[in-house]
Parts: structure tokens; C-alpha cells; sequence
């Protein structure tokens, strides 16, 4: 990538076909069933990414995603743990709960899809910036 008249981050999204996560934009118009083999790489991409996510935010204190569900117009609060659950059991061609309640859970310790998106970008983009450079500390 390159970043050299770029003031911001690029958007994390630009090009990706797969905007924001396939799995949280099921086709409804399908029924459910085997997955493609397209869906196959698109979840398993998604799957990487949550384990990526996971792996930032996590120890920052970030529970999980919540997700705005269309169904019930409301936001859902996803555990890191189902998220994988539900994208492995996808990939199985199985059916997943969409309405899974936790026990009250507090929206303070949950971020949007977007949100992870745009922070392991920067941390990438950070990373990239020290790239071959001498840190000013030293
Ligand atoms: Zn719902």
C-alpha cells in the first residue's frame, strides 16, 4: 500500500468486496445450506480477521462485537468466543442462532466491526511508519 500523500488512514474498506464481514450480512434470499466455495474464503477471511481483532483488543479490554441486527433493529453483543463459534459453524454449513441474548451485557465493553476494522488497521499502519526507522527515543 501506499500512504505517501495520505493524511489518514486509508479506508481499511477500499477495494474489499467483502464490506463489512460477510457473515454479518447473511443472504436472505438463500436458502440455508452448504456454502459456496466463495463463501468458504470470504468467512475464512472474516475468521482470520476476528482472531486478529480478538488478539488487539482483548487484553484492552474489549468483550466482543456488537453487531445492529436487522431482524429486530436493535444491536446484538457478541462474545469474541461465539463470534468464532458462529463463523466455524457457518462454515459447516450449519445453521447459526442469529438471536443470541447474552446475559445483559454491558455495551461498554463492545465495538463495531468497523471499529476493529480501522484499529488493526492503525496498528498496521503505525507499524509500517516505524518500518526501517530509528525510533526518536533512541
Ligand atoms: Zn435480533
Amino acid at each position: 500500500m501506499n500512504f505517501d500523500d495520505a493524511l489518514m488512514p486509508p479506508d481499511p474498506f477500499a477495494g474489499d468486496p467483502n464490506d463489512p464481514a460477510s457473515f454479518l450480512e447473511p443472504e436472505d434470499d438463500e436458502p440455508d445450506g452448504p456454502v459456496t466455495d466463495e463463501e468458504r474464503v470470504l468467512l475464512r477471511e472474516d475468521l482470520e480477521n476476528v482472531r486478529h481483532f480478538r488478539a488487539l483488543l482483548e487484553p484492552r479490554g474489549v468483550r466482543g462485537i456488537s453487531m445492529l441486527c436487522e431482524d429486530c433493529d436493535e444491536l446484538h453483543y457478541y462474545d469474541w468466543p461465539i463470534i468464532i463459534a458462529n463463523i466455524s459453524t457457518i462454515l459447516n454449513g450449519e445453521t447459526v442462532p442469529v438471536h443470541e441474548p447474552g446475559a445483559a451485557p454491558d455495551p461498554d465493553f463492545y465495538v463495531s466491526w468497523e471499529y476493529c476494522a480501522g484499529y488493526a488497521d492503525a496498528v498496521d499502519w503505525m507499524k509500517e511508519g516505524r518500518r526501517g526507522t530509528t525510533p526518536r527515543w533512541f
